[in-house]
């Protein structure tokens, strides 16, 4: 038998008090019994994403969140500027470019957060800038980027919408959308919410909205206006994804009894042993600076490919966790410290990646990540 243990950054775990309320037999979208769940599912949002804006609930993964993000705002020939740290960052590029947009990006090297001043910089030189998009844990590479001082730069100009893609960080960080001022923000089902994959959210402050009358680009299947006033009466534009929001109805709730203080408190603590853990055993982040609280990217040793660790801890130990995208492919592999995740989740899999490692060869004394872990969590009453 080999007992699986899911530890990707996205899907993550689903606790059985989730699956168990999703078994319950479908109803019907536009009936009564709906109300309800949805009204319910609408403010657990808001107080996740600790906001009075709207927050949209739409049936797909979180790709198409940032697709709404894009097509409701604005213009062709619009001139935005995406914060290109990895992966995800290249994926606003690629979707303001699909509809038309003028991108221009702040390249920022894997495994580095984004200067705020180069950010700054970039707006005060070059007037006009409609947008800026950035992500708010690159998980490609294991970085957060300072959306409190993105924020602060970018409320200056009152012309620029500041669209974030949290669809790793929500619940892993504190992220203040009214407080800071983030106009859109993007979340997803299967990451911090413990929830199989299929709906994104997305929050929409007025200052957004009010760009929404000017935006001219196609909008049939996300179309953020219509979806608002679907919200308004507990519905949404097409057929609910009823199950999965009668799924989020339960892990808001699990949150909600955890306490968001504690939820964030504890993804910290997590994310912190398994960063000291993995260095105990001589290896090294990927993440040069402001590693993020959801998932840890890990340097594999020279010698040893990446792609090898993860596919070894599957297959031998039952440990999903992720390789590396793109350019940090064979050298990195990712462990996800995301959603329903506790010490224990920690303990194995740094004991796997001991176990791993000692087998292809790399010098390790068994245990030594084990135990920093250990002390690290046990001192820990409150996670
Ligand atoms: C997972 C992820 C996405 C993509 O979400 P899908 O649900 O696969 O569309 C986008 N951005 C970030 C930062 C992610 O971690």
């Amino acid at each position: 038998m080999l007992k699986r243990y899911l530890l990707a950054p996205g899907p993550t775990t689903v606790p059985s008090e989730v699956l168990l309320s999703m078994a319950a037999p479908i109803i019907h979208h536009r009936s009564p019994d709906f109300i309800p769940v949805l009204d319910s599912a609408k403010k657990g949002l808001q107080w996740l994403y600790q906001t009075k804006n709207d927050v949209l609930i739409l049936s797909s993964s979180g790709t198409g969140g940032m697709v709404g993000a894009v097509n409701n705002f604005f213009n062709k020939g619009d001139r935005v500027l995406v914060i290109n740290g990895g992966k995800f960052g290249e994926r606003w590029t690629k979707i303001c470019q699909a509809y038309g947009l003028k991108v221009e990006e702040i390249i920022v090297e894997w495994g580095y957060t984004v200067k705020p001043e180069i950010v700054k910089e970039r707006l005060k030189k070059n007037q006009g800038i409609k947008g800026v998009f950035v992500q708010a844990s690159e998980t490609s590479t294991g970085v957060y980027h300072d959306i409190k001082t993105l924020a602060s730069i970018i409320k200056e100009y009152g012309d620029t919408l500041f669209i974030v893609d949290a669809i790793s960080a929500l619940v892993a960080h504190d992220l203040r959308t009214d407080v800071w001022g983030i106009d859109i923000m993007v979340g997803g089902s299967q990451k911090g919410l413990m929830l199989p994959p299929g709906i994104a959210f997305v929050s929409v402050s007025e200052k957004a909205w009010a760009k929404e009358k000017t935006s001219k680009l196609p909008k049939f299947y996300f179309n953020f206006k219509k979806e608002r006033e679907n919200l308004a009466r507990n519905q949404t534009n097409f057929t609910s994804p009823v199950t999965l929001i009668i799924g989020l109805n339960e892990s808001l709730k699990m949150l909600k009894d955890e306490g968001l203080k504690n939820v964030f408190k504890r993804h910290h603590k997590l994310a912190d042993a398994t960063r000291k853990a993995v260095q105990a055993l001589g290896l090294e982040l990927y993440s040069k600076e402001s590693p993020s609280n959801s998932v840890t990217a890990i340097m594999t040793p020279t010698g040893i490919d990446g792609q090898e660790v993860y596919k070894n801890l599957r297959k031998k130990y039952g440990i999903t966790a992720a390789g590396g995208q793109d350019k940090a492919r064979g050298k990195i592999f990712r462990i996800a410290h995301l959603g329903y995740t506790d010490k224990f989740d920690i303990i194995i899999a740094i004991a796997g990646i001991e176990m791993v490692l000692k087998e292809m060869g790399f010098k390790i004394k068994l245990g030594t990540g084990v135990a920093v872990a250990q002390e690290l969590l046990m001192a820990s009453e409150d996670i």
